[in-house]
């Protein structure tokens, strides 16, 4: 259950009625260097503006005169006395009766706003005097302190008897204050703002109500809210900027200032006190923030809480719903004027807009307000464009009554500010505000309280009367009774035969007694009664009880739904979020096994790298070997070459030069015919050792290799025995006959490996037509990549010869002394020769290479 606002009451009664913004006129009195006036009040109602001489000239007198009404305009002689009676006491008066009040000052920087506002010393303004009032008013039905508790957001609590003796009591511990408020230290500005003859009161005030101030300063510059009264430790060596509030809105949308101080106060000096303070740290922030004072909004807050006192007429009724707040707005704007009249720079000026903006917005929305209710429309009202207009929101929304002072100062050089003012007055007069609902106060004039102490009165005095003891009967039953006691008759008897005495004294005793006798039954009977009245109040307040506990439960119920509800949010959250830590943990899981693969690949990337690195270099130093090896046998061959080149040229050269001889021994034949014999022994003499074996008269070559003259196809060697399908069978005698050879019929690797030798047999036909067989010998050698060669060494040639042709060719021919002739033998020197060379250079060839032109060596 939160504390009643009754801004906006939850079930607010049916209540139409509204009242118009109730706008007053204050003229200050010219200053004493001002001499044009401009300002004239013709009524108590109306003020007309006239425009200066300068302002006439300059516009051709556009300017008219003009005339502004107000609910009433206060000229330079009124009092802050008179003012505050008319405007501000029927606000104290609302307050004290549950209704909230906004009061503000609006004009110029110097048109008196502030002096309306605060006042100086002995010309105390509104806000002093309205504090004064309150004070005056609810002064004996205060409650104590810390009875009322605010909930910072509003609304307030009720604290019970012993809390809030304990809040006491800590504060005391903590300020050295002295507990009575009225014998404090007081400042002196504020002192005597206000002379005891001035004081006033409210008329009606509810006796049975406990009340208690509550205070709260809060300045708004720039846009933004500061607590005037919020304590900070000073630190003289840094000292700390102002922390600037925030607005909140409470569940009935009423808008407060979150974690502003609310200070209570339990007099009119005590309230004071706690003003200066806050204007105190005004003045001082503004200086030290270098700020302009005339740009900033100052808004004094006044709570009044109050609650009904229990049956006993003791104690506030521990019960928060019971708990009213009412509030007053006190409200120094800052001045209206635009930004180019003050001449600010910089970031003054930036601030000067922005609290022109706050004042534009107050502008707008009371614009917007107007004409809403003017024309029927529902357009939004911009309240939350500034600070202010959204602090004040509900005083236009919802209801309360709405005040405001326009302060003018007549002076000619605020003419035509002046004019903007009044239009913004005029404005707002046309605003309406609902009227706040009348709650009627809990007792009548004479309450319970009164009441209580007008019996606890006659009954001291009964007492004093009787000297002793008195019935608790109302009065006015007792003076009945008492006026029908008659008073006794005198008894003392005349005489012997005095018989009207006594049975007089008896009668009137018996009356007393029957007199007596009603009175115990009358007294028993209201016994009776008080005690089924405090029966019946018994009932009322346990029923109370019971209806509160109800409240409680209830609420009790609504928060418990409400926490299952947060349970539930977060409980679905909590899966979401895990389902969302799920996918996650999968996602990390997918990136980290392709992590893993990628480094896998990395590595065995690497690792076919650095194979093939060493492969690479391996096969480099292979190439290097196989080529330095190429190189030095070629180096060889090459020398090899060239010296047999050498030697055929040094035979050619011979050869020649024996030509040149035969020619030269022809040519000088006829002289001398027996010097031909000489030739062999020449021929000896030059190669006897070298060739054994040519007993032809021509000389034979001189370095030619020793050939193979026979075949060693008897020899211990392997051989392969190749013979193409492709020869014919000629039938000779001498047949190549290999013992241990492998034939084949096309060479082939495995026969080449197990063998050194290799002979070809291959048949052709020769020039004269034969065929002739060759057999090409060669030695089978294995190749450094694995494989085998064979290197071609020798060639044998078998022909067949018809015996006809071959004496015919003898005959055609001369034989030398061996039987073969003589041409033959010579061109054989020759090609022999040459062949050997050719054997030489055609040596390393590969298997297939065919040497032609070798030596033949025939075979009869
Ligand atoms: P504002 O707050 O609008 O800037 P102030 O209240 O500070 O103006 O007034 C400026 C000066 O004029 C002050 O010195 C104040 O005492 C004086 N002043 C304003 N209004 C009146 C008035 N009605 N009677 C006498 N002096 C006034
Ligand atoms: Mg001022």
């Amino acid at each position: 259950m939160k504390g009643k606002t009754p801004r906006r009451p939850p079930k607010k009664p049916s209540n139409n009625q509204k009242d118009p913004v109730g706008v007053y006129c204050r003229v200050r009195p010219l200053g004493a260097e001002d001499e044009e006036c401009c300002i004239e009040v013709i009524s108590n109602t109306t003020i007309q503006l006239h425009a200066p001489d300068g302002l006439k000239a300059n516009r051709n007198g556009e300017f008219k005169e003009t005339q502004y009404s107000f609910k009433k305009v206060f000229g330079i002689k009124t009092t802050q006395r008179e003012l505050f009676a008319d405007v501000a006491k029927p606000l104290v008066e609302d307050l004290i009766h549950c209704k909230n009040g906004l009061l503000f000052t609006y004009g110029v920087t110097g048109s008196g706003k502030t002096y309306t506002m605060t006042g100086s010393p002995g010309q105390g303004g509104l806000l002093p005097r309205s504090l004064d009032m309150i004070f005056n008013s609810i002064g004996p039905y205060q409650a104590k302190r810390y009875v009322f508790k605010p909930d910072d957001k509003n609304g307030m609590e009720v604290q019970n008897q012993v809390d809030a003796l304990l809040d006491r009591q800590k504060r005391d511990s903590q300020t050295s204050v002295p507990k009575t408020p009225t014998t404090r230290r007081i400042d002196p500005e504020f002192a005597d703002m206000i002379s005891p003859e001035e004081a006033c009161k409210a008329g009606e005030v509810d006796e049975d109500s406990s009340y208690s101030v509550f205070v709260s300063y809060i300045e708004i510059y720039n846009n933004y809210i500061y607590d005037l009264l919020e304590e900070t430790p000073f630190d003289p060596i840094k000292p700390k900027p102002p922390q600037s509030k925030i607005l909140r809105e409470d569940q009935n949308h009423n808008m407060y200032v979150a974690g502003c101080t609310e200070v209570e106060v339990k007099s009119t000096e005590e309230a004071f006190e706690v003003f200066w303070r806050g204007q105190k740290k005004r003045r001082i922030a503004n200086t030290q923030l270098n700020r302009e004072s005339s740009r900033s909004h100052s808004v004094f807050i006044i709570k009044l809480a109050q609650a009904p006192l229990d049956a006993d007429g003791d104690n506030v009724l521990q019960d928060k719903s019971q708990v009213n707040v009412s509030q007053l707005c006190l409200v120094d704007l800052a001045g209206s004027e635009r930004t180019s009249r003050t001449r600010a720079e910089g970031n003054r000026l930036r601030e000067a807009g922005n609290i022109n903006q706050s004042l534009m917005t107050l502008r707008t929305c009371i614009e917007v307000l107007r004409e809403n209710q003017m024309c029927g429309t529902n357009k939004m009202v911009p309240y939350r464009d500034s600070k202010v207009t959204h602090l004040f929101k509900n005083y236009f929304d919802g209801e309360g009554k709405v005040r405001m002072v326009v302060c003018v100062n007549p002076k000619a050089d605020d003419y035509e500010e002046t004019l903007l003012v009044m239009r913004f007055a005029e404005m707002t007069q046309e605003v309406e505000v609902a009227r706040p609902v009348d709650r009627p106060i809990c007792g009548f004039a004479a309450g319970r309280r009164q009441r209580n102490q007008a019996f606890k009165d006659e009954l001291t005095h009964r007492l004093e009367e009787r000297g002793g003891p008195v019935d608790g009967e109302s009065p006015t039953v007792l003076n009945q009774l008492l006026q029908s006691f008659h008073p006794l008759p005198p008894c003392e008897i005349s005489g012997p035969n005095d018989d009207v005495t006594l049975p007089r004294l008896i009668d009137a005793l018996e009356k007393r007694h029957k007199i007596r006798k009603l009175m115990v039954e009358e007294y028993n009977k209201t016994g009776k009664i008080t005690l089924l009245r405090a029966q019946d109040s018994n009932l009322l307040s346990k029923e109370n009880f019971i209806q509160e506990q109800r409240g409680r439960l209830g609420e009790k119920d609504k928060m418990i739904q409400n926490q299952k509800n947060e349970i539930d949010r977060l409980e679905k959250k909590s899966k979401m979020l895990e389902y969302k830590i799920d996918i996650l943990q999968k996602t990390t899981n997918i990136y980290e096994e392709d992590k893993r693969s990628l480094q896998h690949e990395l590595e065995s990337r690497e690792q076919r790298l650095q194979r093939e690195m060493s492969e690479k270099r391996r096969m480099e130093t292979r190439m290097q070997g196989i080529v330095t090896d190429a190189k030095l046998k070629w180096e060889k061959e090459c020398e090899r070459r060239v010296n047999a080149k050498q030697l055929e040229m040094q035979n050619k050269l011979w050869v020649k030069d024996e030509k040149l001889k035969q020619l030269k021994a022809i040519v000088t034949e006829g002289k001398t015919e027996n010097r031909q014999p000489q030739r062999p022994s020449r021929e000896k003499d030059k190669v006897p050792a070298k060739r054994s074996v040519s007993p032809s008269p021509v000389p034979t070559g001189p370095l030619v290799r020793p050939l193979h003259r026979r075949s060693h196809s008897a020899g211990g060697e392997r051989w392969v025995d190749h013979k193409p399908t492709t020869n014919v069978d000629l039938d000779t005698v001498l047949q190549p006959n290999i013992p241990n050879a492998i034939k084949v019929n096309a060479p082939n690797e495995k026969a080449l490996s197990k063998c050194d030798k290799y002979v070809l047999t291959h048949q052709e036909f020769a020039s004269d037509g034969e065929i002739q067989t060759k057999l090409i010998k060669g030695e089978v050698f294995k190749t450094r990549g694995g494989g085998q060669a064979v290197q071609f060494t020798d060639i044998e040639t078998l022909k067949q010869e018809n015996p006809v042709a071959a004496s015919r060719k003898r005959r055609s021919s001369e034989t030398g002394p061996d039987g073969e002739p003589m041409e033959r033998n010579w061109t054989n020197v020759e090609t022999r020769c040459s062949v050997a060379v050719e054997m030489r250079a055609g040596s390393n060839l590969g298997p297939g290479y065919q040497h032609h032109g070798y030596p033949k060596r025939r075979k009869p």
